[in-house]
């Protein structure tokens, strides 16, 4: 049986991000993801500055892979369009080779290609192997073991295609679909289309992401679009994800943004703020959960205020209000920090 202080099950941002805090803290720790790696992860692959700013303190480099930064968008809704200059580029990456390189940088046992079959209160078994442990932190996405600690999770859905077409403008279009946006993120050797409706509402994905492409002057091939739920974030799931020695994270917990789909971000800090409060919590001794919603506190009102401003942005009364912010300086530079 291997024995460790910490599993981290999932090799993801929220995963690696816990990890790297774990590095050179004495504590011992390894991560468990059931793929091999690299691996696909379907995703729009756009770091704000806000993860760009948390990969620089988590110390991971992603210098080597191909990114793009871009500080040009357009936004549009049904009858304004507007070119906005961000204040900070949005950083265009490909999630296999960021996930990849990430992955790299850990110092620690990775074990991959492991899958969980049982978790019991210290124990944990794999179709590998037997695992003793002290903490586990779940950053193994919505579809992992984990599912079945939260009930009544709420998912959005996103679609996704990517054309060989490449361009340089990043266009983000509030008409594209109800409850949510269509995007168009350029990559160094393909561009990435995409819609995502963060309401539980079904529609026509396949018909309304060609329309979104054709009108932008892309063609899409039908068999190649593909599609995956997205987290909806709610302070409920939130506050059920620590579970005494468990703690869920990124994705698992349902930390995305609800305006944006925005989740990579969220997943590195949760991961980090995981690992630094069960550091803290092997030190003195003190209660996992005060600490971890402690250290979350700003993470999580910011959601509550984004969840907020999403009911209303994609409401009937969106197209209105994307219409006022697009010509009100305020709202403006509210837009651009959300992308930006
Ligand atoms: C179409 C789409 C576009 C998106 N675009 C963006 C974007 O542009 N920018 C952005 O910031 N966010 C975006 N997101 C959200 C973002 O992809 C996620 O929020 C982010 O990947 C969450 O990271 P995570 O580490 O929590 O989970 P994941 O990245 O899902 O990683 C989970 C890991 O756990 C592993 N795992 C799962 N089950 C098990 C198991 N039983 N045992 C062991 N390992 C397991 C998986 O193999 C995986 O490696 C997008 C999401 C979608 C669906």
């Amino acid at each position: 049986m291997k024995k460790y202080d910490v599993i981290i099950i999932g090799a993801g941002p929220a995963g690696i991000a816990a990890a790297k805090t774990f590095d050179k803290s004495g504590i011992s720790f390894c991560i468990i993801d059931k793929n091999k790696f690299p691996r696909q992860k379907l995703c729009g692959g756009g770091l704000t500055n806000k993860s760009i700013n948390m990969l620089k303190k988590l110390n991971l480099d992603i210098n080597r892979i191909q990114n793009k930064p871009c500080k040009n968008v357009i936004i549009e809704n049904k009858s304004t369009k507007k070119e906005l200059e961000l204040d900070n580029s949005i950083v265009m990456i490909d999630r296999i080779d960021f996930d990849n390189a990430i992955l790299k940088q850990i110092t620690g046992d990775i074990f991959l290609e492991e899958n969980i079959i049982n978790i019991n209160d210290n124990t944990l078994s794999t179709n590998k192997d037997t695992y003793e442990f002290k903490y586990i932190i779940f950053a193994d996405g919505i579809n992992g073991y984990s599912r079945k600690f939260i009930q009544n999770r709420k998912f959005g859905f996103c679609v996704e295609y990517e054309s060989d077409k490449l361009t340089d403008k990043v266009i983000l279009s509030f008409n594209a679909i109800n409850g949510g946006y269509g995007w168009i993120f350029p990559k160094e050797n393909h561009t990435t289309i995409g819609l995502g409706n963060f309401d539980t509402n079904k529609c026509d994905y396949i018909n309304l992401i060609c329309e979104f492409a054709k009108k932008n002057n892309f063609e899409i091939d039908k068999t190649q679009i593909k599609g995956y739920h997205i987290p909806l974030y709610s302070r409920d799931i939130y506050e059920k994800s620590v579970i005494n020695n468990k703690l869920l994270v990124g994705d698992a917990a349902s930390l995305v943004d609800p305006i944006s789909g925005e989740g990579i971000y969220y997943a590195m800090a949760s991961g980090m703020y995981a690992a630094q409060s069960i550091i803290q919590v092997l030190k003195d001794n003190s209660s996992l959960k005060d600490i971890y919603f402690e250290k979350t506190q700003g993470l999580s009102n910011s959601l509550d205020k984004r969840l907020k401003a999403s009911k209303l942005l994609y409401s009937k009364m969106g197209n209105a209000l994307i219409k006022i912010g697009l010509n009100n300086d305020k709202i403006l530079s509210q837009l651009k920090r959300v992308f930006g």
